[in-house]
């Protein structure tokens, strides 16, 4: 399988070079050429494990040998908590989907272990070198650092908007001290991150001559590691249900979960709806309401890994709405880059639903679960559990993807409950520890100058 770009400027790659570029050279995201359907495995599929089950949807995207890839898939989930990596746990009239038992408590830890692990084994295949560049609000940035600390060949360096993540968050980054390790605290948001990153690695001569990649979740590894957990879910409750077909409620920020549901989907899983949950910052939700995609302000809320307005990810949805048509792709992307906006009004999209939390709803719904159900959900999925809440349907079941560990964001569950209950012994560990990091302006030049300096 080759991957192309959404922009179309580039000649198609192989697996391997899609994960070492990133996001493509002519500024588009990478996808593959073609997504097969899969429904006539789903019988053979249905009660495998975790890891065999990633084993089989991953060998058909990837160009390493099977065996290879059999290891790199059992060495990332073996840093998990729970043998079959995320459990499915019954909760009344929904099912809540695990995926925060890896090693840094939220979801992304799915995709990065996976993503440190391949990297670690393309650069021993090829005898190169990897500086990877990541913008994070929080959750990216400790699971990519976990997953590449002290790789050889490897070095990373997080942005974070500085004193926008959770304290906990924070220190889960700074305070990983293995010489790979490079942290920055950027004045600004995480979108100022993000264009930062986005100008360099539009400046080709310097990402060629740093080599420089990148864990977000504009990278394909990412996605492609996570449309595991969707069959994974949906085989399970399927299971417990006899339902033909789940919804997932998926708490959304830059897209790439939710994208990882809709390929998915296009692989022939049968999804009756994504549920597409925001916070405050809901100009996803607004664009599947109305199709208008229009940037505003960046607020502040409870769940900041989804305080996020420019969604990476969505370019990647928009190729397949326009019918892969990447001239009129890039005509859209620049007139948002140009004007903040961009509106596709023709036949709206029937698998999303849409809907929001405020900050006072997510309080309350984690407090409601907690006395209910006596299980405490993090800020971020208590987002997506609201939202699921007005999304229920008798014939298919809700999965809500539950994104991170409540202990890491304690100060919301104090906020809500009147007390600290949420606790993990991972967390307990990091208080006190020695931390490094770099203040920066919100600069790319000042990053450059950083970046180049510590490879000199
Ligand atoms: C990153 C993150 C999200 C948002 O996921 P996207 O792929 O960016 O949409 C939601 N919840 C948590 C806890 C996260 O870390």
């Amino acid at each position: 399988m080759k991957y192309i770009s959404t922009r179309g400027k580039i000649e198609p790659v192989s697996f391997s070079e899609a994960i070492i570029m990133g996001l493509a050279r002519d500024g588009g995201l990478l996808l593959p050429d073609r997504i097969p359907d899969v429904a006539q495995k789903f019988d053979e599929w249905r009660n495998l494990s975790y890891i065999d089950l990633a084993y089989e949807i991953m060998r058909i995207f990837v160009d390493i040998p099977d065996e290879d890839l059999r290891t790199i898939v059992e060495k990332s989930y073996s840093t998990f908590n729970y043998e079959d990596v995320t459990p499915v746990v019954d909760m009344v009239n929904v099912y809540i989907l695990e995926l925060f038992h890896g090693p840094t408590l939220a979801f992304k830890d799915v995709a990065l272990q996976f993503l440190g692990n391949l990297f670690e084994y393309i650069l021993a295949q090829w005898d190169g070198e990897l500086n990877i560049l990541t913008a994070t609000s929080g959750d990216t940035g400790s699971a990519a650092i976990h997953g590449v600390r002290g790789k050889e060949r490897i070095r990373i360096f997080v942005m974070h908007p500085k004193g926008k993540t959770s304290k906990t968050q924070e220190l889960q980054m700074t305070s990983v001290l293995d010489e790979n390790v490079f942290n920055m605290a950027v004045a600004g948001t995480f979108d100022n991150c993000q264009s930062i990153m986005k100008s360099i690695f539009s400046d080709l001569e310097f990402k060629d001559r740093y080599s420089l990649g990148t864990a977000n979740s504009i990278n394909w590894g990412r996605v492609l590691a996570q449309v595991v957990y969707y069959f994974y879910a949906s085989f399970q409750v399927q299971e417990r249900t006899d339902a033909q077909r789940v919804r997932f409620a998926v708490p959304t920020g830059n897209f790439g979960d939710i994208f990882a549901g809709y390929i998915a989907s296009k692989m022939g899983l049968p999804v009756g709806k994504l549920v597409l949950a925001t916070n405050e910052n809901n100009i996803l939700a607004r664009f599947f309401n109305n199709g208008d995609y229009s940037l505003s302000q960046v607020v502040e809320t409870l769940s900041p890994s989804m305080d996020i307005q420019v969604a990476s990810n969505f370019e990647r949805y928009l190729y397949y709405r326009v019918n892969k048509n990447s001239s009129v792709l890039c005509d859209l992307m620049e007139q948002f880059s140009k004007t903040g906006s961009l509106a596709l009004h023709e036949n709206k999209d029937d698998l999303f639903e849409t809907g929001s939390a405020n900050r006072q709803e997510t309080l309350d719904v984690i407090r409601n679960c907690m006395e209910k159900n006596n299980y405490l959900l993090d800020p971020h999925t208590a987002v997506g559990y609201h939202v699921a809440q007005k999304h229920l349907n008798a014939d298919e079941p809700m999965i809500c993807l539950a994104t991170a560990h409540p202990a890491k964001f304690s100060e919301a569950i104090i906020e809500a409950t009147g007390n600290d209950l949420a606790h993990h012994p991972a967390l307990d560990a990091l208080k006190g520890l020695s931390t490094r990091c770099q203040d920066m302006p919100d600069s790319s030049a000042a990053v450059k100058e950083y970046i180049a300096g510590r490879l000199a």
